[in-house]
């Protein structure tokens, strides 16, 4: 049962020379083997033994599909990358490589990480380990299902509105987005440049604190990622958070499920028997947020896959006319998903359009930013529901994309705003689908979310729950 254990836990009984790289690897292939048919959290599993070195000493990682390999085939979930093999590591992946760690796969997610559902995946949906018949949610649902089901100890995912965050709430796991800027997007598929940042998937909070020193830091490479120190996130585990001043956003709470209502309050009563000073705060703005990311992400992601044109990457579809070779590499390479994001991304920049919509979605924007300034003069830090509900069915909101893109109500004003959040699971529904807890903090500070989250962890320990697989009974 190596597999079940935390990355923490591992690594100290690989100090006590009780396991070794090895045999958590063969642990996880043979979950992978059991459960993987249910799950479809991968789109390539690797089968190269690790080696045991530096302070990972060589445990493996699952890495979203989005994020560059060397020599390894990273497809953004796409047809039009079907057959991509970088030429060189990510940043974070070098990073990981240097600290020892090993790999076990590209996890699945929704086409070029746009999705809340992980339905839009060229290679099929990914499931959610909780029910089968349920989405994980998206887009790094496969890096998510993966961590829940056994089948990765770890995982990196990406987030631009949500994509970390919502997923670990849905799978009952932990995941974190980190301050834009504190971990390098070089390597990473862009999306929406001004939103994606790549963070950690992890079953502890403890996990978490591990994966984020090793990734997190400038890079000449990016010229966005930021030279402030990292601290030790570790130091903020364990910490004492009575009289913490915790921001609560009431109003998110109104349109949320029964379960999500529920564990919230309960998790309110952790804080509060925790001694954490509980303030409700008011974010006006944080209404339009949804609307706002609809114009700036598909705007910047319109921009950033005009590259795919048959000529520089993988898929083409051979026409003598040149035009014709374009578009028919693009309308049969794109899903629809990807296709819809295009039309509108060109929509909102075009000349005439631009200002009305592009250059007001940024004035929008700010508003947001200024309304978290305004409530961190008063707060340490935010809590809110991660997600508006539980998992939902598979196939449910695939043709209603507007019911898909409130998924991310919550998630996606920490991006606009460039904000540290975490996702920490809260409790059950019902019909034993996870619900999570959402800590959103000031930028750079981390640590400060790091040490809520852990502290509420501690109190209610619901990594220890496992979801059990109905088909294997
Ligand atoms: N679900 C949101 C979208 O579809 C966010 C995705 C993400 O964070 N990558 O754009």
């Amino acid at each position: 049962m190596l597999y079940r254990l935390t990355l923490t836990e591992i690594l100290q009984m690989v100090k006590e020379r009780k396991t070794n790289a090895k045999e958590v690897f063969f642990s996880l292939k043979k979950r992978i083997e059991e459960v993987e048919k249910y799950v479809n959290a991968y789109i390539t599993v690797f089968d190269e033994e690790p080696e045991e070195k530096g302070l990972l000493n060589g445990i493996p990682i699952a890495i979203k599909d989005n994020i560059c390999m060397k020599d390894k085939r990273t497809t953004c979930a796409s047809r039009i990358l079907e057959n991509f093999i970088p030429p060189y590591d990510a940043t974070v992946v070098e990073r990981l490589k240097k600290s020892g760690a090993s790999f076990i796969g590209k996890t699945n997610m929704d086409e070029f990480a746009m999705g809340s559902s992980c339905e839009t995946s060229h290679f099929g949906p990914t499931k959610n380990p909780w029910n089968t018949n349920y989405i994980p949610g998206g887009s790094s649902g496969g890096s998510a299902a993966a961590v829940a089901s056994g089948e990765a100890i770890c995982a990196l995912g990406s987030d631009t509105g949500g994509s970390i965050r919502q997923p670990a709430a849905l799978c009952g796991v932990v995941g974190m987005k980190p301050t834009y800027g504190r971990v390098s997007r070089y390597g990473l598929v862009a999306f929406a440049s001004s939103l994606d940042q790549i963070g950690p998937i992890t079953r502890t909070v403890e996990d978490t604190a591990l994966l984020l020193n090793i990734i997190c830091g400038k890079d000449e490479r990016d010229s966005t990622s930021a030279d402030i120190p990292v601290p030790d996130f570790r130091k903020a585990l364990n910490r004492d958070i009575r009289d913490v001043k915790i921001g609560v956003y009431e109003k998110g709470l109104e349109d949320c499920s029964k379960a999500v209502k529920e564990n919230f309050k309960k998790a309110e009563d952790v804080f509060a028997g925790l001694g954490a000073e509980l303030i409700p705060v008011d974010l006006p703005h944080l209404e339009y947020a949804v609307a706002d990311y609809y114009i700036i992400a598909p705007a910047e992601a319109s921009s950033n896959l005009a590259r795919y044109d048959g000529v520089r990457y993988g898929f083409q579809q051979w026409r003598d006319d040149l035009m014709e070779m374009y578009r028919e590499t693009r309308s049969s390479g794109f899903g629809n998903e990807v296709k819809r994001r295009i039309l509108l991304g060109t929509y909102v920049l075009s000349s005439g359009y631009y200002d009305a919509y592009y250059l007001k979605a940024q004035k929008v924007r700010t508003l947001i930013k200024e309304d978290f300034d305004k409530a961190f003069d008063r707060v340490k830090a935010i809590i809110l529901p991660t997600s508006p509900a539980e998992a939902f069915r598979l196939g449910e909101r695939i043709n209603d994309p507007l019911k898909m893109y409130l998924s991310d109500i919550f998630t996606i004003p920490a991006n606009l705003a460039g904000l540290p959040a975490i996702s920490v699971p809260m409790g059950l529904s019902e019909d034993c689908l996870p619900v999570g807890l959402q800590i959103v903090g000031r930028a750079f500070c981390e640590d400060e979310i790091i040490s809520i989250a852990h502290a509420f962890e501690r109190e209610t320990c619901f990594y220890k729950k496992i979801p059990v697989f109905k088909e294997q009974i």
